[in-house]
């Protein structure tokens, strides 16, 4: 997708902090962090939002939680735990149309009743 700023950074036309990345996805940190770590994990295929996953491009994410899980690991967060959110639509603050996974942690994590 054109100007599509995740669709650049696959391309190396923006630069970014990787953390993991293989043939289909790519892990690199947040420019903005909200907790000590904050990762973005996104698909190299272009697709706008879980919402817009269908049965011709469901390949793009095939896969992706594995991928989430290896890059945990790859930032020590598989023992103490970690956070995983996809905001999904303009309600939910989704501000990038291309699918993106943060991962959060490194810290306590605050959550209702905890
Ligand atoms: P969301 O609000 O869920 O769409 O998340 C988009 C995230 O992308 C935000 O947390 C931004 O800080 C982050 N972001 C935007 N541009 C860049 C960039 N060039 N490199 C790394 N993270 C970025």
């Amino acid at each position: 997708m054109e100007n599509c700023i995740f669709d650049m950074i696959v391309a190396g036309e923006i630069p970014s902090k990787k953390v993991l990345e293989n043939d289909r996805f790519m892990a690199f940190h947040d420019i903005n962090p909200i907790a000590k770590v904050h990762v973005l994990v996104i698909p190299k295929t272009h697709v706008q939002s879980i919402a817009h996953i269908s049965e011709e491009n469901e390949g793009a994410v095939e896969g992706m939680l594995s991928f989430i899980r290896d890059v945990a690991k790859e930032l020590g967060l598989d023992k103490e735990g970690y956070r995983v959110i996809f905001n999904t639509g303009e309600k939910a603050g989704q501000t990038v149309p291309h699918i993106h996974a943060h991962i959060l942690g490194g810290e306590e994590l605050s959550w209702p009743g905890m």
